[in-house]
């Protein structure tokens, strides 16, 4: 499936991100990381590259290229350690594109995608509520028919982008008669909404770069048109893009281990105690060995998920698998890479300590390990 041709053109353009992120990111990135947000331009500098949205068709401006090209974007911002960037770019690259292609109407294509490739539309996806998040039944968010438009009602939590997005894919309650799975529909509601209010940026323990936020509607009028998918679809239209929400967590939880692993390999060469380096402890080399072969043994998984996606054949249950595992070892990796810098790895000036907060998250969003656990079991027990 992934030829030579193929393989040689990735590492092409991996090198393209690279270079970005070491010119116009890296410089910048502890600045960005104590303001609690990356500024709004670096979306259009982002799309000036071409780094956002690549696999969208070239009909609706974008490069139309295979998938595999947006997880090395998010490979390397992840392993360069500027994890906060590289969420928020998933969130708007590889969930809500994805969302608006593969489920909008020709109208909402042309509108939003040509927009979200340069950087001019920075999308988010709201669905978790104060009341509900691994319970996304529990969505309290209405959406009243009225004539021809809807109503929308409610307030949104933990909104990943939601200081800069134009436009946001809110997830309401379209039937109260039937369960949330059958009663709830998609919108596309834009920020410049009267009705649409941004709550302040939350005040996160990592991915402080990434803005993350409350969102309220009030009597926000969006026309018919502006529902995503068929009404009432909403759960089936989420289902269907689990795999590929999980499967860019996994692929960041691997990339993110590899990073912080090559970081402190680095670390513990430097580093003297006893008068020899740390790298030369016996401790030091085999909890080095482990944590290489947890990374490279969920490496391994990844990319032959990332195969599976390409075929169309990445099932719910083994994206489930990798989300759990890869950010479990992630969360093991940077907590034994934290411990090989002693006292040095708990001061901000280390990147070790940025990796270790930033992974913590990765457990709990995209659905919890727990909810993972829930999942994997429903199969494992059929
Ligand atoms: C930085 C950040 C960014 C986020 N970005 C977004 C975003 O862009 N859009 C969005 O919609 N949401 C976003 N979220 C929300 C995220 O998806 C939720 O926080 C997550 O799904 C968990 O929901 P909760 O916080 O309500 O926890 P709860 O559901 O209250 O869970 C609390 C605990 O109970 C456990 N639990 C719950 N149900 C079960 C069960 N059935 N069995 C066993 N254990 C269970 C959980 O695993 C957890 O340990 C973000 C969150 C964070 C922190």
């Amino acid at each position: 499936m992934i030829d030579e041709d193929l393989k040689g053109e990735l590492e092409l353009f991996r090198d393209n991100v690279k270079r970005f992120i070491e010119a116009e990111i890296l410089p910048h990135y502890d600045e960005w990381e104590k303001a609690d947000i990356f500024p709004r331009d670096i979306w259009n500098k982002m799309g000036e590259q071409g780094l956002l949205s690549v696999d969208t068709p070239e009909e609706y401006g974008g490069f139309g290229t295979n998938f595999l090209f947006s997880m090395v974007i998010i490979e390397e911002f992840t392993r360069a350690n500027c994890s906060g960037l590289g969420v928020s770019l998933s969130v708007h690259s590889d969930i809500v594109a994805p969302y608006i292609l593969n489920h909008g109407s020709e109208e909402q294509k042309k509108k939003y995608l040509p927009k979200m490739v340069s950087g001019e539309c920075v999308g988010a996806i709201a669905m978790t509520e104060p009341a509900a998040g691994s319970d996304l039944q529990g969505i309290r968010t209405i959406a009243r028919k009225d004539g021809d438009d809807y109503i929308i009602n409610g307030s949104k939590i933990f909104i990943t982008n939601g200081q800069h997005a134009d436009v946001v894919i809110v997830v309401a309650r379209t039937n109260l008669d039937v369960s949330g799975s059958k009663g709830t529909s998609l919108f596309l509601v834009d920020a410049d909404n009267p009705g649409f209010k941004r709550g302040q940026n939350l005040d996160k323990i990592g991915l402080h770069s990434s803005d993350t936020s409350e969102l309220f509607f009030e009597d926000l009028r969006v026309p018919a048109s502006a529902c995503l998918g068929k009404l009432d679809t909403g759960f089936h239209i989420m289902m269907n893009e689990l795999p590929r929400e999980r499967l860019t967590l996994a692929v960041g939880a691997v990339a993110g281990a590899e990073g912080v692993l090559a970081m402190t390999a680095d670390y513990v060469k430097e580093r003297q105690a006893f008068g020899r380096p740390v790298a030369t402890l016996q401790n030091t080399r085999f909890k080095m060995a482990e944590m290489a072969t947890d990374v490279r043994v969920h490496r391994a998984f990844v990319d032959e998920c990332c195969r599976l996606f390409l075929e169309g054949k990445l099932d719910n249950t083994t994206v489930s698998m990798a989300k759990l595992g890869t950010t479990e070892m992630q969360g093991r990796v940077v907590d034994g890479c934290l411990q090989l810098h002693g006292g040095y790895g708990y001061m901000r000036e280390y990147g070790v300590s940025r990796a270790f907060v930033d992974a913590r998250v990765q457990r709990i969003y995209g659905g919890t390990s727990e909810i993972m656990k829930e999942l994997i079991s429903r199969k494992v027990l059929a």
